[in-house]
C-alpha cells in the first residue's frame, strides 16, 4: 500500500445534458439541481478539511464537468484551496465534452489553474458518433482539439472508443490516425461494452446488431497498441497511452497502486489505509444527506490483506511497469514469486509475462488478456 504518497482528490459532477446510448454511469440530465449540488459539494469539502491536508492531484470528472461555467469551476477551485493545501506541482484535470469547448472558455479554464484537459472525442467518424448517441459532432471534435492548443493547453488527453458495431478495423485506424495527427500528450482507448440497461444494450438484446467476437476485439486491441507505439506513445496501461512518461495520468496511478484518495460528490469513492467508502449515487440523496449535517456515505468496506493483494495483482498486471516483487512482498505480506513459481514460468513460456530486474510485467500480448492474468 502506498499510504505515504500524497492523496489525490476526485470531484464527481453528476450531470450530463443528454445520455449517450452506451452509458451506464449515474448522471442526471436534470440540470436544475446543479446550484444546490455545488452548495452541498462545498459543505462536503469543509467536512473533510480536517481529515485531508494536502493533495497533489485533482481530477474533476463526471458526468460532464464542462457543463459548468468557468465561474462555477473557479469557485470550486477556490473552495478546494480554502479547505485543503495543493502542492505546487498539482496535476489538475478536467473531463470535457467537445460540444462545450471553445477557445475563450478553454483560456479561462487555464487561467483558473486547470493544467490537464481530457476531451471525450470517442471517434473521428460522424457515423460512429451518431451510433453512440454522442452530443457532439465530428466538426466540434476537431475544433475542440484545435481550440485546446490555441488556448495554451500543453497536456491534452483524448478519449476514444473502439470495437463499435459496424466499425471496421480500417475505420478505427483512421480515427487513431486523426487523433495522432493532433499529437495529444495522452490517449485513452476503451473497448465499447454493452450494458443491458442502456439503449444500445437493449437494441443488441433485440438482435438489431451483432458485436465483434473475441478474435476481432483482440485484433482491435493489438493493432491499437502497435499503431500508437509506432507513433511514439507508451502503452502504459491496458487502455492508456502517453507520449512521454511525464504525461501518464498521475491521478489514475493512485487508483492502481492503493495510494489514498478522497472522492467528493455523488457516487464518488474514497480510499485510505485499507478502507474504501462511496457516496450515494443519487444527487437528491447526496444533497439531502449533506444538508442534514451527515456525510453522504452509502457504504464503507474494510479490505482484508488478501483482498488488497488481489486488487494489487489485478491493477499491477494491467500496467506496463507491472509489479515490483519485493514491494509486493513488503506491502502485501506475500512472496508472489515463491508462491506462484510454476504458473509464472508457464505464463513466461507462453509469452504473456516477463520477469526482469525484480519486476513481473505483462508483455503486450499479456496486456490484451490482463484480466485473466490476474487470476493466477
Ligand atoms: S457524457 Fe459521459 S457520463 Fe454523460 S452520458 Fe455520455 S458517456 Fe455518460
Amino acid at each position: 500500500m502506498n499510504s505515504e504518497q500524497a492523496p489525490g482528490l476526485y470531484i464527481h459532477i453528476p450531470f450530463c445534458q443528454s445520455k449517450c446510448f452506451y452509458c451506464d454511469f449515474y448522471s442526471s440530465t436534470s440540470l436544475s439541481a446543479l446550484p444546490s449540488f455545488l452548495e452541498a459539494l462545498f459543505k462536503e469539502m469543509e467536512i473533510y478539511s480536517s481529515q485531508f491536508s494536502s493533495f497533489d492531484t485533482v481530477y474533476i470528472g463526471g458526468g460532464t464537468p464542462s457543463l459548468l461555467s468557468h465561474q462555477q469551476l473557479e469557485r470550486m477551485l477556490v473552495g478546494i484551496k480554502e479547505n485543503f493545501h495543493l502542492t505546487s506541482n498539482t496535476e489538475i484535470t478536467i473531463e470535457t465534452n467537445p460540444a462545450d469547448l471553445n477557445r475563450s472558455y478553454l483560456e479561462s479554464l487555464r487561467e483558473i489553474g486547470i493544467n490537464r484537459l481530457n476531451i471525450g472525442i470517442q471517434s473521428f467518424d460522424q457515423d460512429v458518433l451518431r451510433f453512440l448517441g454522442r452530443r457532439h459532432s465530428l466538426t466540434q471534435a476537431i475544433s475542440a482539439v484545435e481550440a485546446s492548443r490555441k488556448a495554451g493547453f500543453r497536456n491534452v488527453g483524448l478519449d476514444l472508443i473502439y470495437a463499435v458495431p459496424g466499425q471496421t478495423i480500417d475505420s478505427w485506424l483512421d480515427t487513431l490516425k486523426q487523433a495522432v495527427a493532433f499529437a495529444p500528450e495522452h490517449l485513452s482507448c476503451y473497448q465499447l461494452t454493452l450494458e443491458s440497461k442502456t439503449p444500445l444494450g437493449k437494441r443488441y438484446e433485440a438482435g438489431e446488431f451483432s458485436i465483434p467476437g473475441e478474435d476481432w476485439q483482440y485484433e482491435f486491441f493489438m493493432k491499437t497498441s502497435q499503431v500508437l507505439e509506432d507513433a511514439g506513445y507508451i502503452h502504459y496501461e491496458v487502455s492508456n497511452f502517453a507520449r512521454e512518461t511525464r504525461h501518464t495520468s498521475r491521478h489514475n496511478q493512485k487508483y492502481w497502486d492503493h495510494s489514498p484518495y478522497l472522492g467528493l460528490g455523488p457516487a464518488a469513492h474514497s480510499f485510505q489505509e485499507n478502507r474504501r467508502s462511496w457516496n450515494y449515487r443519487s444527487v437528491d440523496q447526496y444533497i439531502t444527506g449533506i444538508n442534514g449535517g451527515n456525510l453522504p456515505i452509502e457504504e464503507t468496506e474494510t479490505l482484508t490483506m488478501e483482498q488488497l493483494r488481489l486488487e494489487a495483482l489485478y491493477f499491477g498486471l494491467r500496467t506496463k511497469k507491472g509489479i515490483h516483487l519485493q514491494d509486493f512482498k513488503n506491502f502485501y505480506d506475500y512472496d508472489l514469486f515463491a508462491e506462484k513459481r510454476m504458473i509464472l514460468s508457464k505464463l513466461q513460456e507462453e509469452g504473456l509475462i516477463s520477469i526482469q530486474n525484480g519486476h513481473l510485467c505483462p508483455t503486450p500480448t499479456g496486456l490484451a488478456v490482463a484480466d485473466s492474468l490476474s487470476l493466477i
